[in-house]
């Protein structure tokens, strides 16, 4: 069964209200006639409810850039499951490198994220990546190994559509600089041979892996040609609707 390509915009800490609306207007316009691909994006959670509304009647899936495990409580800064089902949301960026580097999430802690989002039925998307310095000592598929083990300890899936993997080496994200669609393909293979070892071999073959780092116009061809390559995580070029109008409708 083929996959059906996922392309996820994040538009981390971007856009005011009304730059928001304008863009989620665009892309729900531009999802319009694309038929046999999901198309995401995940708003700053202060425009969240205002992009919801504007999505309503899309064929765009709202989502959020991070989620708590716990229902309520005591967790300053964070948002909850049941929150952003309220508004409408179905999936969630867990484990972003900007996460992992800036504010310091382990993968224990994004363990804890993938699982809450889980429980409440929403579709996390876990972000994995190597950092240059690993890359350049041969380190790229230790380090991926050891995120993608520890971020999925103790989590059961039952349907390849309840998870969605997003490898995004570090050094492409806001770079630039991308992968080549051999490198993401080779990843992206040894990805899914580590599902296959975690999950049942049918699911794993199912679960979507997306690229994501500098992901443009101009190399999302390329990307989207490669067999294990089954959707983007777009940053950059999220913003703009014409750039991911164009990603949206990738040729493949
Ligand atoms: C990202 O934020 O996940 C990302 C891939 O960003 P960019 O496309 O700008 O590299």
């Amino acid at each position: 069964m083929p996959r059906t390509p996922l392309i996820a915009g994040n538009w981390k800490m971007n856009t005011n209200l009304g730059e928001a609306e304008q863009l989620a207007l665009a892309v729900a316009r531009s999802a319009a006639d694309v038929m046999e691909r999901e198309v995401m994006i995940a708003p700053p959670f202060t425009a969240i409810a205002q992009v919801a509304d504007i999505l309503h009647d899309s064929r765009v899936i709202l989502a959020a850039q991070n989620i708590c495990w716990a229902e309520k409580g005591a967790f300053t800064g964070e948002i909850s499951p049941p929150m952003l089902k309220e508004m409408g949301g179905t999936m969630a960026i867990v484990g972003h490198s900007e996460r992992r580097h800036i504010f310091g999430e382990t993968d224990q802690l994004i363990n804890r994220r993938v699982a809450g989002a889980m429980e409440h039925q929403l579709v996390p998307i876990l972000c994995i990546g190597e950092q240059l310095a690993e890359r350049e000592v041969d380190r790229t598929m230790a380090v991926l190994e050891k995120q993608l083990r520890v971020g999925l300890a103790d989590i059961t899936v039952n349907e390849p559509s309840e998870l969605v993997i997003a490898y995004e080496p570090v050094w492409a994200i806001g770079t630039g600089k991308t992968a080549s669609p051999e490198q993401a393909q080779e990843v992206h293979a040894f990805i899914r041979n580590l599902l296959a070892a975690m999950f049942e071999k049918d699911i794993a073959s199912q679960i979507r892996i997306l690229y994501g780092g500098s992901v443009v116009p101009d190399n999302v061809d390329a990307l989207m040609g490669q067999e294990d390559v089954d959707g983007a995580l777009v940053g950059g070029a999220a913003l703009k609707a014409e750039s991911f109008d164009r990603i949206i409708h990738f040729n493949g």
